[in-house]
């Protein structure tokens, strides 16, 4: 540990402002572990609270990042089966253990988490620590992009264990993101029969295709409902928003079929609302169902992962070095003509 007392780290101040500074490398308590950062990815959620429209449970300064492949540094007291140098993923939902949720065993449902990168300092750092039952090890050959990928993954299987998907039936993801490119892995390797996907950006329709849709719309194109009503008269059986669009949400609830499910998987503005036809619901003995959060799903995400079948390379598509992680947070959505999956290595 000799002459490492210092790491840079990005710091969120305030809504709009987020600082490169030098923070005292964290030393790790009892049950803890430091972890020195591999690779952090930039999602959506860091772009929320970056602009304000996310505060809950964000505690600045505040070191964002929740999306972290890194590498066990040194381990604290009382920490057993974790060596130096072990490649690892991190949960970043720390629940508080006492609410009915987490007495549940459902953490990610838990009323005041601690998460790792909203309120506890996150992977856009050198070092960050966190609790030893949080940190998932994982093959070399995940790499940077499976281990930064990983705890998306775990929320897309919770999303899946939920959806309670059936062989033969057909799917639509709305949206080609990061979250919906996995959940077209996810869907391409399980038997389903059909599996569309919307998407406006040419650059991540055809990763969706060739991540295995069978057919990919240009909601820009047209109406989007009349053209999947035209070509699928008798519906959808899933369908699953990866836009966090409450307008996409609301024309896509009336394309499932009789006995569909709809998950709202993308995460739409707090104030949002939209209008639903209960009598459609009920003439469908539709579902329409939610998922959030990985509830200690990252262990299966990273066997997954090690299995080969996602295709996580192809989702990350930049890296780049940690000077640039402002600039990666608010162009988040600028960049989607290029980019997906953006991660930061904090040693380039
Ligand atoms: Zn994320
Ligand atoms: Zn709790």
């Amino acid at each position: 540990m000799a002459g490492k007392s210092a790491m840079k780290a990005q710091v969120f101040r305030a809504i709009g402002r987020i600082e490169l500074q030098e923070l005292p490398v964290p030393v790790p308590g009892r049950g803890e572990v430091l972890l020195r950062v591999v690779g952090c990815g930039v999602c959506g959620t860091d772009y929320h609270i970056y602009s304000g429209e996310l505060t809950d449970g964000v505690n600045p300064p505040v070191v964002l990042g929740h999306e972290i492949a890194a590498r066990v540094e040194d381990v604290g007291a009382g920490v057993g089966g974790l060596k130096a140098g072990q490649f690892c993923a991190v949960d970043p939902v720390i629940g508080c253990g006492a609410c009915p949720a987490c007495r549940s065993a459902r953490p990610n449902l838990c009323s005041r988490p601690e998460v790792i990168g909203y309120k506890r300092n996150g992977g856009f750092a050198q070092y960050l620590l966190a609790p030893a039952g949080k940190v998932v090890p994982l093959d070399e050959s995940a790499g940077l992009s499976g281990g930064v990928l990983c705890e998306t993954l775990a929320c897309v299987i919770n999303g899946y264990d939920r959806l309670g998907f059936r062989a033969g039936a057909s799917a639509m993801i709305l949206g080609a993101g990061t979250v919906g490119l996995l959940w077209t892995a996810m869907l391409a390797s399980s038997p389903c029969r059909l599996l569309v996907q919307s998407e406006p950006v040419e650059f991540r329709r055809r990763k969706a295709a060739e991540l295995g849709a069978n057919v990919v719309i240009n909601p820009d194109d047209g109406d989007l409902a009349e053209a999947v009503r035209g070509a699928y008269p008798d519906g959808l059986d899933f369908i699953i928003d990866a836009t966090g669009n409450p307008t996409v949400v609301e024309q896509a609830i009336p394309l499932l079929a009789r006995g569909g499910t709809f998950l709202v998987f993308g995460v739409c503005p707090s104030d949002g609302s939209i209008r639903v036809n209960p009598f459609e619901l009920y003439r469908k003995e539709a579902r329409v169902i939610a998922s959030k959060m990985p509830p200690g799903t990252l262990d299966r995400s990273a066997r997954l992962i090690e299995s080969g079948r996602i295709p996580c390379g192809k989702i990350v598509t930049e890296t780049t070095q940690l000077s640039a992680m402002p600039e990666a947070v608010a162009a988040f959505n600028d960049r989607r003509d290029r980019q997906v999956k953006v991660a930061i290595d904090p040693w380039k």
